[in-house]
């Protein structure tokens, strides 16, 4: 299963305008609380380190954030205030991000993980309402920021950025491509936001054309991941081009080349030293359709 994917919460939206039912969820014995500092997690054993009603009490809950039920229990969000030293809270846990996390935690905490951090970023950067700028609360158990203007009462909701992420072939080969940024020798495949106005597959198009030069012909759908990095939603896509020729935009993508099957199935891991090229991290939506096509 794809990381960050393996949800055990059913998000349970019913409840969410329920105020009374979710201050009872939140004080209750089995609550418990996902704690978020400064966009990472505690972890102890490769586990989160989760609080109870009783321990989430000494922070301040006005921004805990629903996640939902598995079972009977209820699943919070917490962010941690900001503070230079990260937060002790009792136990001999250590704060990880969530990449370095998803590298070491199960299926279900990864995507209970990725769900809570992309409800505390996007709660941290809507504190102010942006139409008249007056301080928002959070509502409807953290799914909502209301103005608290009432002459305003703006609401926003959480968004996720879509992002189209795709796996272009031709013939035998498949295009992978380098961002300046990455660590040496790692190629992945061609993505970029979706722009307002335009459809999945035209974004497809486009990014391909922008970055690579090429055109393109077939596009099919494969996969979605969450990718909470802050608010993008993956969207994994197989393109067929139409043209070979490479033109690297030099901008985006400071290499991009067609590659063999027999010459991915020698790259190397991510993070494995020494030279050569190197594979997208194992738990990105990129290995998928890089390992797809691979196994056809
Ligand atoms: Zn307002």
């Amino acid at each position: 299963m794809l990381t960050f994917t393996a949800t055990p919460l059913d998000r349970a939206v019913n409840l969410r305008g329920d105020d009374a039912q979710l201050r009872a969820l939140q004080e209750s014995g089995a609550a418990r609380f996902v704690p978020v500092w400064s966009e990472k997690f505690p972890v102890n054993d490769a586990r989160i380190v989760t609080l109870s009603a009783q321990a989430a009490m000494r922070w301040d809950q006005s921004n805990a954030v629903f996640l939902g039920l598995a079972g009977d229990v209820p699943w919070f969000a917490l962010a941690l205030p900001a503070s230079e030293q990260a937060p002790a809270l009792g136990g001999p846990e250590s704060f990880l991000g969530l990449r370095d996390l998803a590298a070491v935690l199960e299926g279900d905490e990864a995507a209970i993980a990725a769900y809570a951090l992309a409800m505390t970023i996007w709660r941290a950067n809507h504190l102010h309402c942006g139409r008249c700028g007056a301080a928002t609360v959070a509502t409807e158990g953290g799914h909502s920021s209301t103005c608290s203007n009432a002459a305003c009462a703006h609401r926003t909701f959480p968004r996720s950025d879509p992002v189209v992420i795709t796996l272009i072939t031709a013939g035998d080969k498949c295009l992978l491509g380098r961002q300046a940024a990455w660590p040496p020798g790692m190629y992945s495949c061609i993505a970029g936001f979706v722009e307002p106005g335009e459809t999945l597959e035209s974004a497809v198009r486009r990014e391909a054309r922008e970055e690579t030069g090429l055109s393109i012909g077939e596009v099919r759908y494969v996969a979605s991941q969450p990718w909470p990095f802050p608010a993008s939603l993956m969207q994994g896509f197989r393109a067929e081009a139409l043209t070979t020729e490479l033109h690297p935009d030099g901008k985006e993508l400071e290499d991009c080349r067609w590659f063999t099957k027999a010459e991915v199935r020698g790259f190397k891991e991510r993070d494995s030293e020494g030279d050569g090229f190197k594979l997208p991290s194992r738990y990105a939506i990129a290995r998928l359709l890089v390992e797809g096509w691979l196994a056809e």
